[in-house]
């Protein structure tokens, strides 16, 4: 039985791929300790989705590049905790042992293609390099497998175009070749971070579709970090909500959205950009700034933005705790949030907007293109 097959009949088995165990990455800065990442907890199963939100500043880039093994030190450091990925803790790994894992078992798409690309070379060159160095492939077999996987993530004329360098390609077509690049040894996991936010919504669609395809087809775990939660719906299984480096909520993906039990999801829930009666409506955001991660905290990180907040919650912090079913929230209100949610009409109808921006099929690229303008 071939590896692959051993990957696919894994999908849905009790072992995680990954377990990240109160992870903690700090930066040493002159103006203190920023506790980028501070406890974060979660598990991604194989062949599973794991949708990681939050806005901009929350951690979700820091936990994943620390999964990676690359925290630049100093200023950074892994402070504590574990990332146990197929029985291996990878916080104590050695340079030489990650190696083999990065771009092998476990892959990246970055925001900028050009992160991943080297401009001074062509892209036969860059392609061939993990292919020969992980698989010991030779030139050809190189070759042979690396335009197969350009067809595969729809590159027009791939056995032409693979001699060209990163400038000859359209932004989308980097993206594309970024994908390829990431996917070429068939990792066991791939972390997609902000896939699409550089791109123009008709090839933010078209990406999006093509990481559904390629984890059906190749059975990968896939991470995909975003600020929109409109992004992962209909895409990830689970959703991990990060604020301030925490994980504030953690559900099924259906649950995050019907029944959100944390204030500062619903808050990201109405910043969605949606459809309503055809039209696209006004998006709106969660009002204040997150805090600074350097400074000493007390209470629950999100109370100063948040409509339910008590003296507790302003002294306190809430541990994540179980408030359904596999659905875990750290607000010390969940219960009333999460039972004023369900009952509400307006949450029901937000939902269906966000899933019908998700799964509209028939005209996406229209459809994304209007919310782009409301946007
Ligand atoms: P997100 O991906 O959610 O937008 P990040 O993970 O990029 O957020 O950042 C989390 C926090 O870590 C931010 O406050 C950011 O300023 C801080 N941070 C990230 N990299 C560094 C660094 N090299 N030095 C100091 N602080 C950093």
């Amino acid at each position: 039985m071939s590896s692959q097959d051993n990957k696919t009949n894994g999908r849905g088995g009790e072992d995680p791929l990954l377990e990240v165990r109160d992870l903690k990455t700090y930066f040493d800065t002159d103006n203190g300790t920023v506790r980028a990442v501070d406890g974060v907890s979660f598990e991604v199963r194989r062949g599973e989705c794991v949708g990681v939100v939050g806005e901009s500043g929350s951690g979700k880039s820091v936990c994943q590049i620390s999964i990676l093994g690359l925290i630049p030190s100093p200023p950074g450091r892994i402070a504590g905790g574990e990332i146990i990925f197929d029985g291996d803790n990878l916080v104590e790994a050695s340079e030489a042992d990650l190696r083999k894992i990065r771009g092998n078992r476990i892959s990246m798409i970055w925001q900028d293609p050009m992160s991943s690309l080297n401009p001074f070379l062509k892209i036969s060159k860059q392609l061939f390099e993990p292919l020969q160095l992980h698989k010991g492939m030779n030139e050809e077999q190189a070759r042979e497998a690396a335009v197969e996987m350009l067809q595969k993530v729809g590159i027009p004329g791939a056995a032409k175009r693979i001699d060209q360098y990163p400038h000859q390609f359209s932004g989308g077509m980097r993206q594309r070749v970024m994908i390829a690049m990431a996917l070429l040894c068939q990792p066991e996991l791939l972390i997609a971070d902000e896939p699409t936010t550089a791109l123009d919504v008709t090839i933010q669609a078209q990406i999006l579709e093509l990481i559904r395809d390629l984890r059906r087809d190749f059975g990968t775990s896939v991470i995909v970090i975003t600020h929109d939660l409109g992004v992962v719906a209909g895409m990830a299984d689970r959703i991990i909500v990060m604020y301030s480096g925490r994980v504030m909520e953690t559900a099924q993906a259906t649950d995050v959205f019907h029944r959100p039990a944390h204030p500062y999801t619903v808050g990201l829930l109405k910043s969605v950009p949606r459809l309503d009666r055809g039209r696209t409506e006004r998006l709106i955001p969660i009002e204040g700034n997150p805090p600074d991660p350097s400074q000493e905290r007390k209470g629950c990180p999100f109370a100063p933005r948040c409509g339910w907040a008590t003296s507790k919650c302003h002294n306190e912090m809430p541990e994540l705790r179980e408030v359904d079913d596999e659905h875990l929230a750290a607000c010390w209100r969940a219960e009333e949030v999460f039972g004023a949610e369900l009952g509400s009409r307006a949450s029901a109808r937000r939902v269906a907007a966000i899933e019908k921006r998700a799964e509209s099929e028939e005209i996406t690229d229209d459809v994304l293109a209007e919310v782009a303008e409301g946007a």
